[in-house]
C-alpha cells in the first residue's frame, strides 16, 4: 500500500451558490455516484476520506477538505470554471488535484492544464495508480483512462456513509442514487452514452441494496442513474419483485419510449415507479428510440401523445425530453408540433434542451468541428440551456431564439400551468410541476433567452461572437461568471474562460500526422 493519505472528494452538483427554492429542495438529490464510489475505493486502500457534495447552499470555502494530500473533484462541464478555480486554490494549499466526471471525459485537453490528473473511464486500478503516485504534474497534468467502464461498482450499502449526510441536506424529497447498468444500446448522435456499450451490473448487489434501503426508510425513494433504465426489463423487474414487497419503494427512472409498452408500464406501476423521464428529442429524427420508426411530423406527435397519456394513466409524473435545434429541424413546424404535443399531453412536463456538443462526448461532434460550427462559449454556460454551442443549420440565431422563447412562453403560460395542475393526480408531482414552471427552468429561462435575443438584435459585438466573426467574449458572459462563482473568481487561472472548441478534431489530426 502507498502511504496513508488524507483524501478529499468534492462532488460539484452546483456550479454556484444557489439558495433558490427548487435548488434547496432538489439539489442534494442529484449527487453523482462515482465520487462516492471513489470514496469507498480510497477507504478500502486504507486512506482517510472526507467527502463534500456541494449543492449550492453550503459555504464552499469553509467546507473544503482541510489538509488534504489529494482532492478528487467530480464535475459536469457547466461546473468546469468552478472546478478549475477550486483546483487552483487547493493546489496553492499544497494538495494534488484530480478531475473526474463528464467534463474530464469530454474536455481532457483543456482540463489537464488545471489538474494534476484528469480521468476518463475510471476503475479501481486507475484510482490506485493515482493514489500510489500522488504527485504534482504541472504545467500539464496526466490524462488517464481505463479501456472501459468497471464491470461492478460498490452498491448503496458500501456508499451509505456518503449518501446519508448528503440526503440530510435534502429537506423534503430524499432520493437514493442507484445504478443497475452502464451505457446504452441506442446510438443517439448527441449522447455521451451512445458510445458506451450497454452493460448490466450485478443483480445480486442491486437486490442487497434494495433490502438494505428497506431497513433505512419507511418508504425509500430510489433514483436510477442508468442512462436508459430497463433495457433488460424482465430481469430488472424480477429482481425488484423478488426482494421488494409490492409497492413499498418509490422509483424514478429515465427510460426510452421503446421500453414503455402498456404491459411494461403496468408492471412498473405495480413495483412503485412514480416518475419516468422518456426522451422524445425530435419529431423528425431519432425514431428508433421511441419505436416510431419512419413516422415523422404530426403522425409522430399523435402516436407519442397517445403513448404518453397511456403512461400517465399509471405513472403520476412524466417528463418528456426534447432537444431543440437539431439539424433535422427547419422552420416553425418543429416548434408548432411541440406546442400541439403540449396541448395533447397536459399532464406531462416538457423538458427542453438546446443542442450542444460537449467536446469528445459523441462522434458527431467531430463532424461539427470539421464544419467549424462550434462556438467556444465558456463551459459555465454549457448546461444545455444557457448557450447552444453549435451554429444552427437551418435557422439564423434570431429566428432560433424567437422560436425557443415562443415555445417556452406557450409551455409555461399560466393557462398551461393550470391545465398541467388539473391533469396531474398526485400531490407532489402536481406542485413539482408548478415550482419548476415558475422557477429558473420555466420563467427564468424565458427571461434569459429574451435577453439573448435583445442582445443579438442590438449589440453588434454580441452578434459577431455568435456568428463566429470574433472570438472576443462578450462582456455579458464574462460578468455572469464573475458574479456567479463569487469568491472563486479570484482563483480562476488565467485563460480558464477560454477553450479550444476544436480540440477533439485537432487531437485526431495530430494522431494521424504522427
Ligand atoms: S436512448 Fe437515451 S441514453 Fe441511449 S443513446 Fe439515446 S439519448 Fe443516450
Amino acid at each position: 500500500m502507498s502511504r496513508k493519505l488524507q483524501v478529499g472528494i468534492i462532488d460539484l452538483v452546483s456550479k454556484k451558490p444557489n439558495k433558490k427554492l427548487f435548488a434547496r429542495i432538489m439539489n442534494a438529490n442529484f449527487a453523482s455516484i462515482m465520487p462516492q464510489v471513489i470514496g469507498v475505493w480510497c477507504e478500502e486502500e486504507g486512506h482517510n476520506v472526507s467527502y463534500v457534495c456541494y449543492t449550492g447552499k453550503e459555504d464552499l470555502m469553509t467546507e473544503l477538505p482541510q489538509n488534504a494530500d489529494i482532492i478528487f473533484i467530480g464535475a459536469f462541464t457547466e461546473s468546469a470554471q468552478t472546478a478549475y478555480a477550486l483546483s487552483n486554490l487547493l493546489r496553492s494549499r499544497g494538495a494534488v488535484t484530480v478531475l473526474g466526471g463528464p467534463h474530464a471525459r469530454c474536455y481532457p485537453e483543456d482540463a489537464v492544464k488545471y489538474f494534476d490528473y484528469v480521468v476518463g473511464f475510471t476503475d479501481k486500478k486507475i484510482i490506485n495508480l493515482i493514489l500510489y503516485d500522488c504527485a504534482s504534474h504541472r504545467p500539464v497534468g496526466l490524462h488517464l483512462a481505463a479501456q472501459r467502464q468497471p464491470v461492478q461498482l460498490p452498491g448503496v450499502k458500501e456508499r451509505w456513509k456518503f449518501i446519508e449526510p448528503t440526503l440530510k441536506k435534502a429537506p423534503l424529497i430524499k432520493l437514493v442514487p442507484m445504478l443497475g447498468s452502464l451505457g446504452c444500446p441506442y446510438t443517439c448522435s448527441f449522447c455521451i452514452d451512445s458510445t458506451v456499450a450497454y452493460q448490466p451490473l450485478d443483480f445480486e448487489v442491486m437486490k442487497e441494496d434494495l433490502r438494505f434501503l428497506l431497513t433505512k426508510f419507511k418508504r425509500p425513494l430510489v433514483g436510477w442513474h442508468d442512462p436508459n433504465f430497463g433495457i433488460r426489463f424482465n430481469e430488472y423487474m424480477d429482481a425488484i419483485e423478488e426482494v421488494v414487497p409490492e409497492n413499498s419503494i418509490d422509483f424514478i427512472a429515465e427510460s426510452s419510449l421503446s421500453i414503455l409498452s402498456e404491459p411494461h408500464v403496468k408492471r412498473l406501476k405495480r413495483n412503485g415507479f412514480g416518475a419516468l423521464l422518456p426522451g422524445i428529442e425530435s419529431w423528425f429524427d431519432l425514431g428508433n428510440k421511441s419505436k416510431t420508426g419512419s413516422l415523422t411530423g404530426i403522425d409522430k406527435v399523435k402516436h407519442i401523445a397517445d403513448q404518453i397519456n397511456m403512461i400517465l394513466r399509471y405513472i403520476p409524473y412524466v417528463q418528456t425530453n426534447f432537444v431543440l435545434g437539431l439539424d433535422s429541424d427547419k422552420g416553425e413546424e418543429p416548434f408548432e408540433l411541440t406546442k400541439k404535443f403540449v396541448d395533447m399531453t397536459p399532464g406531462a412536463f416538457p423538458g427542453y434542451s438546446l443542442l450542444s456538443a460537449f467536446g469528445r462526448a459523441a462522434p458527431l461532434n467531430l463532424e461539427y468541428q470539421q464544419l467549424n460550427r462550434i462556438i467556444p462559449f465558456p463551459f459555465h454556460f454549457l448546461d444545455n440551456n444557457h448557450a447552444m454551442n453549435i451554429k444552427p443549420k437551418n435557422y439564423s440565431w434570431q429566428e432560433f431564439y424567437s422560436h425557443v422563447i415562443n415555445l417556452g412562453e406557450y409551455t409555461f403560460s399560466w393557462k398551461a400551468i393550470v391545465k398541467r395542475l388539473i391533469a396531474t393526480n398526485a400531490f407532489i408531482p402536481r406542485w413539482m410541476n408548478v415550482v419548476r414552471a415558475v422557477s429558473e427552468e420555466g420563467f427564468g429561462r424565458i427571461s434569459f433567452n429574451k435577453t439573448i435575443l435583445d442582445n443579438l438584435n442590438s449589440d453588434f459585438q454580441f452578434r459577431d461572437y455568435f456568428e463566429q466573426e470574433t472570438t472576443e467574449l462578450p462582456q455579458f458572459y464574462h460578468d455572469i461568471i464573475k458574479n456567479e462563482i463569487g469568491p472563486l473568481w479570484h482563483w480562476l487561472p488565467d485563460g480558464a474562460l477560454f477553450h479550444d472548441q476544436n480540440a477533439y478534431l485537432n487531437a485526431q489530426e495530430e494522431r494521424i500526422a504522427v
